[in-house]
């Protein structure tokens, strides 16, 4: 079982989230459990606000440490002897991947607190999180769509979360570093658009050898940055060598 702990003022934002599909089997089933904390439910501020204008100037407004201080602390109580990991998800953090999502499903709980405003106040990070994790290089408005992508992506991870028929093997990013070949189901032929023979031929190893150069060839296109880190046989570097020179010279 894996814990998610989320602190944020808005708990309502994952109703929806945890009550459909492969994440409400999970929690269901026990196999993963979310625990939603309002840190605004430990201000000691009598009009409950939780966050104040920066020092120095500048825009908006900050979510000031108090509050979330005594939330962390409440929550850190009950994880005596636990394998616990403390996640701030920020705009300005390392940018989030498939290896950061398995290793993060090693941990008995994750703490994931959630930002709002401009942000949180420095010394929440210094004194309560172990890694600041961005979902992107764009800026949302909370933590909280970030920290639903975070948990969907680790949950994957979790034994019995996926059935039979799911699998976080073969996909994008686990499959020797390349993206996913394209894939159809029936009808082999619909509206004129005819799914690949190779792939109605019932011939394993070369259905196996198509859906490789596919993935490739996808990769190349679309993440080159991929590709050069990505499992390839020799024979396939000097392939894609090959094809990206003639590009080059087109
Ligand atoms: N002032 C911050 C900056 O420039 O980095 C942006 C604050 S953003 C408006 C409010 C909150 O949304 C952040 O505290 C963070 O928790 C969350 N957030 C925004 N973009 C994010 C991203 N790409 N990944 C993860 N969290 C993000």
């Amino acid at each position: 079982m894996l814990k998610f702990n989320v602190l944020t003022i808005f708990p309502e934002m994952f109703d929806s989230y945890c009550n459909a599909s492969i994440c409400k089997r999970a929690i269901e089933s026990r196999k993963i459990e979310f625990a939603l904390h309002n840190f605004r439910d430990y201000t000691l501020d009598k009009h409950r606000r939780v966050d104040d204008a920066p020092f120095g100037g500048g825009a908006g407004m900050l979510i000031a440490p108090q509050s979330v201080f005594d939330c962390f602390d409440a929550i850190k109580e009950t994880q005596q002897g636990k394998k616990v990991v403390n996640v701030y998800m920020s705009a300005s953090g390392t940018p989030f991947c498939q290896e950061m999502a398995a290793q993060l499903a090693e941990y008995d709980e994750i703490n994931i607190l959630c930002g709002h405003y401009e942000g949180v106040d420095q010394r929440i990070l210094d004194a309560h999180v172990d890694m600041e994790i961005s979902i992107g290089d764009y800026v949302l408005t909370g933590g909280e769509l970030p920290a639903m992508v975070l948990a969907d992506a680790v949950m994957r991870y979790v034994p019995g979360v996926l059935g039979n028929h799911e699998s976080a093997q073969d996909e994008s990013y686990s499959y020797g570093g390349l993206l996913e070949y394209p894939q159809y189901t029936r009808p082999a032929n619909f509206r004129g658009m005819q799914a690949p023979e190779v792939l109605l031929s019932g011939h394993h190893a070369k259905i196996m050898a198509w859906q490789r150069r596919k993935a490739i060839e996808k990769t190349a296109r679309v993440r080159p940055d991929l590709l050069k880190k990505a499992d390839l046989t020799p024979k396939e570097q000097q392939e894609f060598l090959k094809n990206s020179l003639q590009n080059e010279g087109n």
